[in-house]
């Protein structure tokens, strides 16, 4: 019996055991090999909608399906918190005491939000990194009559880049429309030298942020926030004051992964090779989506294009063949749909090898990310597209 063992039921923990199942149907019905699925709550969180709790209407419990109806009929499914992984003896332990063996691992738990390491962010910001917070936010902005709004970045790597740009874009639409813009003053805060870290994607963003009167301040990395003079300050030493602050927060892998010795740098994210996914040379362990190393967008999209991969990989390993070479290697295709406000949006599309090339932004990007937003339960996580 082989077993395989996927910490996390996100994106990429889903389709890949979805995937795995699919391939090796015959071996699991035979008794040669299992899959399961360990997750810590048992539902399944399309976290893009986020976003549009925040901006566009969208309702948190539509967000959220159980990962079980997800799940192929052949994958078991484990809801528990992940605490340690003992990899001498290829066992994964959860904090109820449960022990699971494997002969194959694939680490898919994401990446989580650290508020607590900027003092402050809890008190003071707003963010749109959870269903909660997004709605706090929401309120805000209904509040909100005019005054300073500052949009920044505090901590890198974060999941979806495009994110805070897109929301910036969003709310200097929603200004406009409310008549609140002339009263208002928009700051965005890029922790680099332009306003992306693509340089395709920002010669895109940065004519659109001045044509809609957006202040971009670069190098500007979120280190304090003042809640008395109510300004936030970055380790450049620039200080910029708000009436409405909204930020990225700080992200980190999963804890478990770095007591266990797999992620030993500090972030916690999993030394993954760019190609086959494997995590720090081992031959049964692989890494997909946010809890990667990787130099790529911490995105669903980005989980989605490397789940093939590691199914494929895994799937060979428990038939004891070598994997398809074409399918087997992981490209570093990535592809999001990218908000621009007034009903528009544009798209990047890219791997290791070709860096996107948006194109101006249009109606027809923003549907795409509508209806991709919508349909995603059906599609993504089954492994339809
Ligand atoms: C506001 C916002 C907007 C976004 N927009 C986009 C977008 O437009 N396009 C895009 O491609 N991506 C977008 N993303 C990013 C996308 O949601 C993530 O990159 C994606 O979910 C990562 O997939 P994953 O499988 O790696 O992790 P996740 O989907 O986060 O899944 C990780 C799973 O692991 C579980 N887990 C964690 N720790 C443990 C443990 N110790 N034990 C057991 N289970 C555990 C979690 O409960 C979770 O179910 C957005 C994210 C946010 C927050």
């Amino acid at each position: 019996m082989q077993r395989i063992l996927i910490l996390g039921g996100g994106v990429g923990g889903t389709l890949t055991a979805n995937l795995v199942a699919r391939k090796l149907k015959k071996q699991i019905e035979r008794g040669e090999a299992e899959v399961t699925v360990v997750d810590l709550t048992g539902t399944h969180t399309y976290q893009p909608g986020f976003m549009y709790i925040a901006m566009g209407g969208e309702r948190a419990e539509k967000l959220q399906r159980p990962e079980r109806s997800l799940l192929d009929s052949n994958v078991r499914l484990v809801v528990g918190e992940v605490e340690r992984v003992d990899e001498a003896t290829r066992m994964v332990e959860l904090k109820d005491g449960q022990r699971l063996l494997y002969d194959q691992l694939v680490l898919a738990t994401g990446s989580r939000i650290v508020l607590e390491a900027i003092p402050h962010f809890v008190e003071e910001a707003h963010h749109f990194y959870t269903a909660e917070a997004a709605l706090r936010l929401r309120k805000a902005l209904d509040e909100f009559k005019g005054g300073k709004i500052v949009v920044g970045i505090a901590g890198m790597p974060y999941k979806c880049p495009p994110a805070p740009l897109e929301v910036t874009f969003l709310v200097e639409a929603e200004l406009r429309e409310r008549g609140l813009r002339d009263k208002s003053e928009i700051h965005f805060c890029s922790p680099i030298g332009r306003a992306f870290t693509i340089e395709s994607v920002s010669e895109m963003a940065t004519p659109i942020l001045e044509q809609k009167g957006i202040e971009l301040h670069t190098f500007f990395n979120v280190d304090a926030i003042d809640p008395q003079k109510k300004v936030v300050q970055s380790l450049e030493g620039e200080e910029l004051p708000y009436d409405l602050l909204i930020l990225v927060p700080p992200h980190k892998g999963a804890q478990f992964l770095m007591d266990s010795g797999l992620a030993p740098a500090p972030g916690g994210w999993l030394p993954t090779d760019r190609n086959t996914l494997q995590v720090g040379g081992r031959s049964n362990v692989y890494a997909l989506g946010d809890a990667t190393d990787l130099p790529l967008s911490k995105a669903g999209s980005t989980a989605h294009f490397e789940a093939p991969i590691v199914a494929e990989r895994v799937a060979a390993a428990v038939r004891g063949r070598e994997p398809k070479t074409k399918e087997a290697n992981y490209t570093g295709k990535v592809m999001c749909f990218f908000e621009i406000g007034d009903g528009k949006g544009t798209l990047l599309q890219f791997d290791y090898d070709h860096p996107p090339k948006p194109p101006k932004p249009n109606r027809v990007w923003h549907l795409g990310k509508i209806v991709f937003n919508k349909t995603y339960w059906h599609t993504v996580p089954r492994g339809r597209v």
